[in-house]
């Protein structure tokens, strides 16, 4: 039997069966071998009847006494008992709706028995047992595994299945990682491994199996984006000849803080190159990331090509617009806006100029990736806010143009060993300092009880010539209910308590051109009070904005506040942020007090993906990564100690050309292109 032989050629696996794993990803022997538990349970000591206690979890081996009896309760539910004994007690096992145990046990025979223990009116019984024959140490009388399972299919099935692949596949599990790095950094071996992730001996064999199998995870992960990296690099460019950014700079009202210039510098050495750019750059909510994306602008229509640069709300795109506009003019080069709400005419408008290139430098949202989009002759793009779009949208983009330099920015910044794999193909840059002059925004969270106050703090605020944002509970967008709440919040505040104010709404469900006319009006008109959902999270610049409060602040994660709590202290005057959280359990005022101590979006990252977890801190996909089966991404030893291996393996043989490293590149070329499946 072969390891990528399909499931179904497993003795006794029917095409149900198959089926049924294929809806849990496995197709073949491998896919089954590599389906890890989740988790092991000790279940090796089987204890006697009289021992057992209430409410506990345990094994006992018993003898079947007498046949099983069906109790009808009512209408669909029936309950079937299962006198059971050993040679210190009597035990029932029970069990719901399950008809098959009437005919499931023998009267006489030993069976293993795994459940929850109830003890009540002197009678002890065994709920919902897992059970299988006394001898047979599957589920039962064993270090256990639990599989993560579909509809149809148990943990016996599982482990039963498992065992069969072992048994009939188990020597074909070949080793791929090199003999070297297996010995430095104190690997198991695959098969010792393979097995004894399912089934181990001891506890010692189940960790150091666990050990070995994420760091491989890690260390083929890491290689693959490695070896993508190097593909990308490949591809060539004309270097660009004029990198003299002094004519941009000077229109600029302030001058560039050293964390700026470094990574303008390190932009700046990438298009002197002949392979095109990949850069991510980090920086903190208001550390000044425009300017540097205007830099890079420039220098690509300086150059003679054209670029684009792409925000992910038409909010933040049109604002970009305004400011970058007049510079880019003033310098001599022609600029569009491209957002989903212009006209069709204006839109195609446009199109035209873009693909005859009398528009140098186009700004707007996705609308830059529509079909009917096409450039002259597109080199650059930058990207706002990477976090908020799809690595397939920034692709889209990307392909608008032939090795187009990209470059992405983003105010969620993560440590660097994990960003190094998230955005594995891309150099990272960071800004890590603010300009000068900047004031902490007081943070404070309150509860209900102080509500009156607050409004009066609103009103004080006001009265001085702020404005005020005010983040509404929403949670989805699309939710009818949410919306209603929103409004009425509005309508509250509007005729109930600041009769005398102008209080705006704006939320996602609006027309484009609605929303505009609502930021307009907060940003340079007289709203003063504006009632949001969180579309305006991003970007968008009010220097009068000094006070932002976030209704069900529990709602949010700590990066999301902190990106809310960026929209205030972006003028000269003292800016404060007030988090109202729904409730203050004991989790909620931890976070919250971690959002009132600090202002530094590194330390506040970190800690919401401590908190949540990669996968909820990155969205569903977001970051464009196969899904890990055992490894996770916080574990930071793992993740520096098998990027260190994928460094020296890369140092010695980095093409993977080497004998001893065969198997490993066909390992990494299979992972290679279920990324490129991921990423594209
Ligand atoms: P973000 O990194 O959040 O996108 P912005 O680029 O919007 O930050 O910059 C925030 C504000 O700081 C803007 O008003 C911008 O003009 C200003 N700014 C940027 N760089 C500097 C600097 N070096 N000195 C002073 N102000 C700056
Ligand atoms: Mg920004």
């Amino acid at each position: 039997m072969a390891l990528y032989d399909r499931i179904l050629s497993i003795k006794g696996i029917g095409a149900q069966r198959a089926e049924q794993l294929s809806q849990l990803g496995i197709e073949t022997v491998r896919d089954m071998l590599y389906y890890f538990p989740t988790n092991v349970e000790d279940r090796r000591i089987t204890k006697k009847v009289t021992d057992l206690t209430d409410g506990e979890f345990a094994c006992i081996t018993a003898v079947v006494g007498a046949a099983p009896s069906v109790k009808r309760i009512r209408k669909g539910f029936a309950v079937y008992s299962v006198p059971l004994r050993d040679d210190t007690g009597v035990i029932t096992a029970t069990f719901y709706n399950n008809p098959y145990v009437m005919k499931n046990f023998r009267v006489g025979s030993y069976y293993n028995f795994y459940g929850r223990i109830e003890h009540k009116f002197g009678k002890k019984s065994i709920i919902t047992p897992i059970y299988e024959a006394y001898g047979v140490n599957n589920v039962t009388n064993n270090i256990v595994p639990i599989y993560r399972t579909g509809a149809h299919i148990t943990q016996k099935v599982m482990v039963a299945t498992i065992k069969k692949c072992l048994e009939e596949a188990g020597n074909a599990i070949e080793d791929f990682m090199p003999k070297s790095l297996i010995e430095k950094y104190n690997l198991c071996r695959a098969d010792y491994a393979i097995r004894n992730i399912h089934f181990p001996s001891d506890y010692d064999a189940y960790e150091s199996a666990r050990n070995r199998l994420a760091f491989e995870e890690l260390f083929l992960l890491q290689l693959a984006l490695n070896m993508r990296k190097q593909n990308s690099k490949k591809a060539t460019v004309t270097p660009f000849a004029d990198l003299d950014t002094e004519p941009i700079t000077k229109l600029f009202t302030y001058s560039l803080t050293n964390a700026q210039k470094k990574v303008v510098e390190e932009i700046k050495g990438d298009l002197a190159s002949s392979s095109p750019m990949n850069r991510l750059v980090q920086g903190d909510v208001g550390s000044g990331k425009t300017a540097v994306g205007m830099i890079s602008l420039y220098l690509a229509v300086k150059n003679g090509y054209q670029a684009a640069f792409m925000a992910p709300t038409s909010i933040l795109a049109r604002q970009h617009f305004e400011s970058v506009a007049p510079v880019f003019e003033a310098l001599g080069y022609k600029t569009a806006l491209l957002i989903g709400s212009m006209t069709k005419k204006e839109k195609n408008a446009v199109y035209e100029k873009l693909s005859t290139g009398e528009i140098q430098l186009v700004i707007g949202t996705h609308a830059l990736f529509q079909e009917g989009v096409s450039f002259k002759n597109l080199r650059l793009v930058v990207t706002d806010e990477q976090h908020r779009f799809g690595v397939k949208q920034r692709g889209a983009l990307v392909s608008k143009g032939e090795n187009v330099h990209i470059l992405v920015m983003t105010a969620t910044p993560i440590p660097r060993t994990l960003a190094l794999i998230i955005y594995g193909d891309l150099d990272i840059s960071i800004i890590n300092e603010l300009p000068p002059g900047r004031e902490k925004v007081d943070t404070f969270c309150i509860g209900e009880n102080i509500r009156e106050r607050m409004y009066n703090f609103i009103r004080k605020e006001v009265s001085t010539g702020h404005k005020v944002y005010i983040v509404c509970p929403m949670v989805d967008e699309n939710d009818e209910l949410d919306l209603k709440s929103a409004v009425s919040y509005r309508d509250n505040l509007a005729q109930n308590i600041f009769p005398d104010i102008k209080v705006g709404l704006v939320h996602g469900k609006m027309k484009d051109s609605e929303k505009d006319s609502v930021m307009n009006s907060f940003a340079f008109g007289d709203m003063s009070i504006l009632v949001s959902t969180t579309v305006i999270e991003v970007g968008v610049n009010v220097p009068e904005a000094t006070l932002m409060i976030i209704e069900n602040a529990e709602r949010f994660g700590l990066s999301q506040l902190h990106q809310l709590r960026g929209r205030v202290g972006r003028g000269k005057d003292k800016s404060y942020c007030i988090l109202l959280p729904s409730s203050m359990d004991e989790d909620i005022k931890k976070r919250m007090g971690i959002m009132t101590k600090t202002n530094d979006g590194f330390v506040i990252s970190q800690t919401d993906l401590q908190l949540r977890g990669p996968g909820e801190f990155f969205g569903t996909r977001q970051h464009g990564l196969p899904p890990l089966k055992i490894s996770s991404l916080l574990d930071m030893e793992t993740l520096k100690q098998s990027s260190e291996a994928v460094r020296e393996l890369l140092e010695d043989d980095p093409t993977l050309a080497k004998d001893e490293n065969t198997l490993l590149r066909k390992r990494a070329e299979v992972l290679f292109s279920d990324i490129d499946e991921y990423m594209v």
